[in-house]
């Protein structure tokens, strides 16, 4: 089969290789679309590394995890799927022996791993990781799945809820989804971007306001843009303005939530005050428990979000570097891998 391999940051190469033997307990699935991811391009640029990259070391590592696909073999044990399923993975593989797994906290598991392995003809994957595929869903809404648990998740962990003021900081693919789980959450919702094409789209997706920041000189205009302070922030941005300015544009009693990891880690200012006497929560939320990926497929089954937008950029296998090369230089909002 052919599959994407990363042998030293922007050295990715498309190889030709066995396909993948699966245990007892996995199932090998035909690839039908595999989203690109921004940790995806962490792990090609060298910023992030991964325990797990499907051969155990670091490079010659694949990322991959959004995915959907076909059943198309089984081990001798699996019974919660068939031949011929088409399923979406639940990404994280948890060692279930930790303090966090044994509390029932499985995406901080300290040693997880993912299903990676999705730039590739075929993955294989733990059986019980694996959901089927409501019908009517086509494979590359369904590899949105896992974004939407992320998403989910941030807005569960940031106390969303009807008639809440909600303020999103990045107009990047997350960002939106942030702004539309939001919306569905029941709150309203203000988009703050730099983008204006999409800054745009958001507008076109349901975000009640967007601010381009690049035309504001303060956070006290920015503010006053906003038009008061929000109930949750929901920081979709990984660098240390954007985070403070999160923390300047949430209300007394509200939620601010770090969604993006920061590459290299910065510090931030933080007036201890402002959490005391205000009652600030800072959190932040890290991809999603299992639960909300079954609840990510049933938001999609549900066709209450118009994500056909999102996906338009479609490369084939043979063109991953150029599709993580157009995500990083923020061509495309998505870019959708199709074997
Ligand atoms: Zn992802
Ligand atoms: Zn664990």
């Amino acid at each position: 089969m052919k599959a994407a391999f990363i042998y030293a940051p922007r050295d990715l190469r498309v190889e030709e290789v066995d396909v993948p033997k699966i245990g007892d307990d996995e199932a090998l699935i035909r690839v039908r679309a595999c989203g690109v991811c921004f940790s995806d391009i962490r792990f090609y640029l060298g910023l992030k590394k991964y325990k797990h990259t499907g051969f155990g070391r670091e490079y010659p590592g694949f990322t991959g995890h959004e995915w959907a696909g076909e059943v198309v073999e089984m081990g001798k044990n699996v019974e919660n799927i068939s031949i011929g399923d088409r399923i979406v993975p639940s990404i994280i593989i948890p060692c279930g022996r930790c303090r966090q797994c044994r509390r029932g906290r499985i995406n901080l598991c300290k040693d997880k791993i993912f299903t990676h392995g999705g730039f590739a003809e075929y993955v294989k994957a733990p059986a019980k990781n694996l959901m089927k595929m409501p019908d009517g869903l086509g494979f590359e809404e369904a590899a949105l799945t896992e974004p939407i648990a992320c998403c989910l998740n941030a807005g569960i962990r940031s106390g969303i809820r009807e008639g809440d003021e909600a303020i999103i900081i990045g107009d990047g693919f997350m960002g939106i989804l942030n702004m539309m789980i939001a919306k569905l959450l029941g709150a309203s919702v203000t988009l703050i971007g730099h983008h204006d094409e999409r800054l745009e789209l958001a507008q076109r997706l349901g975000a009640d306001k967007t601010i381009n920041s690049k035309n504001m000189r303060s956070i006290g205009e920015l503010e006053k843009e906003v038009g008061g302070k929000a109930d949750a922030v929901i920081v979709s941005v990984g660098n240390k303005h954007a985070i403070e300015t999160g923390l300047m544009l949430v209300d007394d009693g509200g939620v601010v939530n770090l969604f993006a990891g920061t590459y290299p880690p910065e510090k931030i200012e933080l007036d201890p005050n402002m959490i005391h006497y205000g009652e600030i929560i800072l959190t932040g939320s890290n991809v999603a428990p299992p639960k909300l990926f079954k609840e990510a497929l049933n938001v999609l089954a549900s066709r209450k979000l118009n994500v056909e937008p999102l996906i338009r950029y479609r490369f084939r296998l043979e063109e991953v570097e150029r599709a993580f090369e157009a995500v990083e230089r923020r061509e495309v909002i998505k870019a959708m891998i199709v074997p």
